[in-house]
């Protein structure tokens, strides 16, 4: 089973010929509201799938909050710690211009009182889990908190911010798109490397258990250090640097207390039309944690997840078009 600590949002969709220079005002179409925030997002995508998921999360006593919770309980996802908090939701007020280019304002709303001491009162639901899976769209403490007592945390280092080094360990996998890894890079190299199983590797060496870079149609790249069981991992383990050809290694970081080195698997993504890829993330996540939940090794889950963040694309929205189980 799989727990997801995190965000919901109302999310608020104009679209315009053209975004308000400041000081000015456009005329927008209807407005549109949908379902969102990364912690639903995520939880609802492995809700369809098949998956008994349980969120835990704050919403607002404003027109959103009940009506927010009631769509999750019905996609399926577990909702008895969905707390309400008096004032307002989570909202994302998005603009959306005729070239099809996002601007997007979060206001977090509840999802700023998620606390540690939710995640403390809400006990084995999140220590009895198989798989925790966090954003960075609550408080840093409350991920922190929420990641301590997880057997398993995954963690979408999104939106990107900095994070701290004993959050970082214990992301197993941390997960984030190319321009995420390239955020937290930057933070910690003068020169970050641009390609993808380089990136990973540096990524690797930051100190998290293991990482997924989503690669949008290119799939993703998944770097995990050498087990017992992966070639190569006596000589990793005795110092010697990985030299046999075709294997795909690197130095890691021996200061981190594990073997140097990494295994790094390049993961294919179907080849779609695609429509929209807002949420495709989030899709990814929720799917990679329900998979990991189940037994699948990291390069398994995230070959799943590929396949639905891939069918996530193909229509519009991000919480509509999530695929079924029997739909892939
Ligand atoms: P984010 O939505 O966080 O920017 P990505 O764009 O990397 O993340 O997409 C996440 C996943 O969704 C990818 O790993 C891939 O499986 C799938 N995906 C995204 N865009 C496409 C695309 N154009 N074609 C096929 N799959 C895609």
């Amino acid at each position: 089973d799989v727990v997801v600590v995190g965000s919901v949002n109302a999310d608020l969709v104009v679209r315009v010929g053209r975004r308000p220079a400041p000081g000015e005002t456009v005329m927008g179409s209807d407005l549109d509201t949908f379902p969102g925030g990364k912690g639903a997002n995520q939880a609802v995508a492995a809700a369809r799938l098949g998956a008994d998921v349980a969120l835990l999360a704050r919403t607002g006593t404003d027109q959103y909050g009940a009506r927010l919770v009631a769509g999750l309980a019905a996609e399926g996802v577990g909702v008895e710690h969905v707390m309400e908090t008096e004032g307002a939701s989570g909202v994302a007020l998005i603009t959306v211009d005729a070239e099809g280019d996002n601007s997007i304002i979060v206001s977090p709303g509840a999802n700023a009182r998620l606390t540690p001491a939710d995640v403390a009162a809400a006990g084995d639901l999140v220590s009895g889990a198989a798989v925790v899976s966090l954003m960075l769209e609550i408080p840093l403490d409350t991920v922190m908190a929420a990641a301590r007592a997880a057997r398993r945390a995954v963690l979408n280092a999104s939106p990107p911010r900095e994070l701290p080094g004993e959050l970082l360990a214990l992301a197993d996998p941390l997960v984030v798109n190319e321009h995420e890894a390239a955020f937290l890079l930057g933070a910690a190299s003068a020169a970050p490397v641009s390609e993808p199983a380089g990136m990973a590797r540096a990524l690797l060496a930051l100190g998290p258990r293991s990482v997924v870079i989503t690669l949008g149609a290119d799939g993703a790249v998944v770097a995990e250090p050498p087990t017992a069981g992966s070639p190569g991992f006596a000589d990793a383990a005795a110092g010697v640097p990985a030299a046999a050809p075709g294997r795909v290694a690197a130095q890691g970081d021996g200061a981190l207390g594990r073997p140097a080195g990494a295994v790094v698997t390049m993961v294919p993504s179907p080849v779609v039309d695609a429509v929209d890829t807002t949420g495709a993330g989030d899709a990814f996540t929720g799917a990679l944690a329900w998979r990991l939940a189940l037994g699948d090794n990291l390069p398994e889950a995230a070959g799943f997840a590929a396949e639905v963040g891939a069918a996530a694309v193909r229509k519009e929205g991000a919480q509509s078009s999530y695929p079924r189980g029997e739909e892939l």
